[in-house]
C-alpha cells in the first residue's frame, strides 16, 4: 500500500516484491500545541471529511529519515533504494540520496501513514479532557476498564506492542482481583 505508482510501473515493482525490502520514518508529530492531531468532521451531505496538517519539523523528519533509510539499505547491498513518493526518487548510490532534498515533501506527494494510532480513550485526571483514569478505570463508571493502545495520553512515538504487554500485565494483577 506504501508503494507508490499505479499500473504497469506498481505491477512491475511487486512483481520483485521477494527482492524488496522496506524501513519506515517514525516521525513523531505534535511538537508544538498548534501541531497536535488533525480533525474528522462530516459536511453537509454526511461524508467523513479529514484534515490533517503536517508541519515543517515533521517534513524534516520525513526527509532526513528517508536519507538515513536509503543510505541503511544502499550499504546492505541494494541494487537501488526508492522513496515513497508518488514519483518515487531512485537512488542507486551515495552521490543519489542528496536527490531527496529536492523531491516534492508535500501532502499527496509522498506516501505518509501510520500503524501507530493511540490516545483514542485516553488516561488522565481531567474527565473533560480524558476518558480512563490512571488506574484505566472509565470516569465515572464503576465496572468499565480499557485495557488497549487507546489508553495512552498521545501517541507514543515509538514501537508501542512492549508497552501495550506491560499495561496488559498491569491491568490482569490490579484490575482481575477487583473484579471478582
Ligand atoms: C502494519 C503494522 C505494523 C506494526 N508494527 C509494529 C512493530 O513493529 N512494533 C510495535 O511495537 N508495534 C507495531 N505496530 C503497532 C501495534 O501492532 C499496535 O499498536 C497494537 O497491536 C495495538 O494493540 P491494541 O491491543 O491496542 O489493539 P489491537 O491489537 O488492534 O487489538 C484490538 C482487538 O480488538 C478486537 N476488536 C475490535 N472491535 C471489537 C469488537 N467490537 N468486539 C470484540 N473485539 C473487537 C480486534 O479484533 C483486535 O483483536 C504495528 C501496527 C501495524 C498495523
Amino acid at each position: 500500500m506504501a508503494f507508490g505508482g499505479f499500473g504497469e510501473p506498481h505491477q512491475d515493482l511487486m512483481s520483485r516484491l521477494g527482492n524488496l525490502s522496506a524501513l519506515i520514518v517514525l516521525a513523531i508529530d505534535g511538537f508544538l500545541p498548534e501541531e497536535q492531531g488533525g480533525e474528522v468532521t462530516l459536511d453537509g451531505a454526511g461524508r467523513v471529511r479529514l484534515s490533517y496538517d503536517i508541519g515543517e519539523p515533521v517534513w524534516e523528519a520525513l526527509r532526513e529519515g528517508s536519507k538515513a533509510l536509503a543510505r541503511i539499505h544502499l550499504a546492505a547491498g541494494a541494487e537501488s533504494a526508492f522513496s515513497a513518493h508518488e514519483d518515487a526518487v531512485e537512488m542507486r548510490g551515495e552521490g543519489d540520496v542528496e536527490r531527496l532534498d529536492r523531491a516534492p515533501w508535500e501532502k499527496l506527494r509522498l506516501g505518509v501513514f501510520t500503524a501507530h494510532c493511540m490516545g483514542g480513550c485516553a488516561m488522565g485526571r481531567d474527565p473533560e479532557r480524558s476518558v480512563v483514569s490512571s488506574q484505566l478505570r472509565m470516569h465515572g463508571m464503576d465496572n468499565i476498564w480499557v485495557v488497549d493502545g487507546s489508553v495512552f495520553p498521545t501517541s507514543l512515538g515509538v514501537n508501542p506492542q512492549l508497552s501495550i504487554f506491560g499495561l496488559a500485565h498491569w491491568a490482569a494483577e490490579h484490575i482481575v482481583p477487583q473484579v471478582r
